[in-house]
């Protein structure tokens, strides 16, 4: 594989090479549940969560950029979803609480983003029998 010399990539590289020295730099290691990911995601160009359990690290300031000095990992917290009506998911990083919000991968776990979405409604603030005087 040609070497390239741009500042964002080696620095990119690097990163993933602290937490995943096994992996090539077409891969990374989950930081929460150690799956080894290939960065290659249907319906995005470029992947920045695990489709298996969508935690994500804090690497960008803006999506792809790898400018972030953070590094630290970002769990999910809710879905968006936008005008269009494709889902995104909000990240929270446990290091520095920035909020990023990413666009769902095609190959994400349907069973991981469905838990998400509902958390809320697993988990109401009030008791559920209250709609009965409503
Ligand atoms: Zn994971
Ligand atoms: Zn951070």
């Amino acid at each position: 594989m040609p070497r390239n010399r741009t500042r964002t990539h080696v620095s990119s590289k690097r990163a993933h090479e602290r937490t995943s020295p096994r992996s090539t730099s077409n891969s990374f290691r989950c930081v929460h549940c150690r799956l080894d990911v290939s960065l290659d995601a249907p319906g995005t160009s470029h992947r920045n969560h695990c489709p298996n359990c969508l935690w994500s690290r804090h690497l960008d300031n803006t999506p792809g950029d790898r400018a972030a000095d953070c590094g630290a990992s970002m769990s999910p917290i809710a879905i968006h979803v936008r005008p269009n009506g494709e889902w995104s998911i909000v990240h929270r990083c446990a290091a520095c609480d920035t909020l990023d919000v990413n666009r769902i991968a095609g190959d994400d776990n349907p069973l991981s983003l469905m838990r998400l979405a509902v958390a809320p409604l697993a988990q109401p603030p009030f008791p559920l029998d209250w709609f009965g005087r409503l």
